[in-house]
């Protein structure tokens, strides 16, 4: 993601410095609550990161921000517990159910370059601000998921390293030859776009 100068406006409520896992996710959250948060970021994502080992604490988290299922998509080594050699060099195993009971009993074992990108990508200001849109017309959050079809906005991120995103009504068997996409869908997206351009760009009186 290509960070750009951004100032706050009338309209923001938060200012959070660090799009790290912390930042973006605290960003998310707000931004779920109806907060306008600007995200600052200092380093050109992706980039490298240490502390790659997560913890079945989080993993609950990563679902509440609507991201496992990216996460999962990623390919990470999925985790199920510790293994430990003790002082006597014995070989010790603590699966997460003993070590961390009551959470999913499942983590992952992170590439923090990629990550830390899926996650301050989804805290894109533009990207929730959509979703707050989004979540007002509709009176539910939106469904987010990657797909590798040939839409535009794959060929805009592999051949112009150019973050894309789809948003649309809901249709099915997209490009096929029986293509369909339901009217009320479309007339209510309308509605989320036109939401978000006034308050994406704002408005000023006509004479
Ligand atoms: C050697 C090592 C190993 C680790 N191993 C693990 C592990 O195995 N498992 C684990 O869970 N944790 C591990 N950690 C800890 C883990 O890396 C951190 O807990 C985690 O990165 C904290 O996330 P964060 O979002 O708070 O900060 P960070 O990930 O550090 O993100 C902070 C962001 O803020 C940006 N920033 C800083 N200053 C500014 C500014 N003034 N303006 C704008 N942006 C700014 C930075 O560019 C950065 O992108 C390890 C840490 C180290 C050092």
């Amino acid at each position: 993601m290509e960070t750009q100068p951004r100032t706050p406006t009338d309209e923001t409520d938060v200012i959070i410095l660090g799009g790290g896992p912390a930042g973006a996710a605290a960003s998310l959250a707000l931004a779920k609550h109806g907060r306008s948060v600007l995200l600052l970021e200092k380093s050109q994502f992706p980039r490298y990161h240490v502390g790659e080992s997560m913890v079945p604490y989080l993993t609950r988290l990563l679902g509440n921000l609507g991201l496992r299922e990216q996460v999962e998509e990623l390919g990470f080594v999925p985790k199920h517990g510790v293994e430990v050699f003790d002082e006597e060099g014995t070989l010790r195993r603590a699966p997460f159910e003993m070590l961390a009971p009551g959470q999913t009993p499942l983590a992952y074992q992170l590439d923090r370059e990629r990550f830390d990108a899926l996650v301050l990508d989804r805290a894109e200001p533009l990207l929730s601000e959509l979703a707050a849109a989004h979540a007002q017309v509709m009176n539910g959050d939106p469904e987010w998921f990657s797909s590798g079809a040939t839409t535009d906005a794959r060929s805009f991120n592999l051949y112009g390293s150019i973050p894309a995103t789809c948003y649309g009504p809901e249709a099915q068997n997209i490009h096929g030859i029986d293509e369909s996409v339901s009217l009320d869908s479309t007339l209510r997206v309308a509605q989320v776009l036109a939401l978000f351009v006034t308050r994406w760009c704002g408005v000023e009186k006509t004479q």
